[in-house]
């Protein structure tokens, strides 16, 4: 896959408000948030959609940002109610292909998202 600004974002080479980082993970502000917190949580390895997972590799590095959501909700005080996206392939809504999770909350969340 071609290399998206989230890998220039995880090599800090263009700033970015991270909130947590680990050795395989980053999460920070979206540039454009749809509600008061709006975070990206990534794989540093690079995947460009949810429906690229294929290896073993990368159901670990899915399990681990899942295990991370909660630490990060709560670090960010919307433990009780937020969203997490996925947008899968340019039809879905994703413009950034290096998959990304987005967790959303700080506001009332309607459903169906449309
Ligand atoms: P997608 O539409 O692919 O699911 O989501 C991509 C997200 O990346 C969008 O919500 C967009 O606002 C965010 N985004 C795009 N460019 C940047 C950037 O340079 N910095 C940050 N922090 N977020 C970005």
């Amino acid at each position: 896959m071609s290399e998206t600004l989230f890998s220039k974002i995880i090599r800090k080479e263009i700033p970015a408000d991270i909130v947590y980082e680990d050795d395989s993970a980053l999460c920070f502000r979206d540039i454009h948030p749809v509600a008061p917190i709006h975070l990206l949580l990534i794989p540093k390895l690079e995947i460009a959609r949810l429906a690229d997972l294929k290896s073993d590799e990368h159901t670990e590095i899915m399990g681990h940002l899942m295990s991370l959501v909660p630490k990060i909700a709560q670090q960010e005080g919307i433990l009780d109610a937020f969203r997490l996206v996925v947008n899968s392939g340019a039809g879905a809504g994703q413009t950034v292909f290096h998959l990304h999770l987005h967790i959303i909350g700080g506001r009332a969340l309607n459903w169906p998202p449309g």
